[in-house]
């Protein structure tokens, strides 16, 4: 639905206004801005969000979006240490198990040194 005189008027408001946030501000104070919902843009392969798009529909995550996250992560990691730790320990905590199971070998060694440790102790 167009109104010619209505778009004449925006093009006379926009042509005086000293920038393009000056422009939205008096269109929008006159009324003749339409703020119609704007379409998200879709995230693009290759970035972060193109990898949390993958996830959220469920989508086997490209390549290139499997890069870009590798590299967000190392810089998440790079710029909070502490947090990831904290986030490494809660990922220990909640998959102790599959954990152990993965590592059996290397836990019966802990193990029993855990326990000659400890049994040389007493
Ligand atoms: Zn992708």
């Amino acid at each position: 639905m167009t109104d010619p005189a209505r778009d004449r008027a925006r093009l006379v408001v926009a042509s005086m206004a000293t920038d393009a946030a000056d422009a939205t501000d008096l269109l929008r104070a006159l009324g003749l801005l339409d703020d119609a919902p704007t379409r998200r843009r879709a995230a693009a392969h290759g970035t972060h969000s193109g990898a949390v798009r993958h996830r959220q529909t469920g989508t086997r995550v490209c390549d290139e979006c499997a890069e870009a996250e590798r590299a967000y992560q190392r810089e998440q990691r790079r710029r909070n240490p502490a947090a990831a730790r904290a986030r490494d320990a809660r990922y220990r905590e909640a998959h102790r198990e599959e954990i152990k199971i993965r590592h059996r070998a290397a836990y019966a060694r802990r193990a029993a040194a855990a326990r000659e440790a400890a049994g040389g102790a007493a």
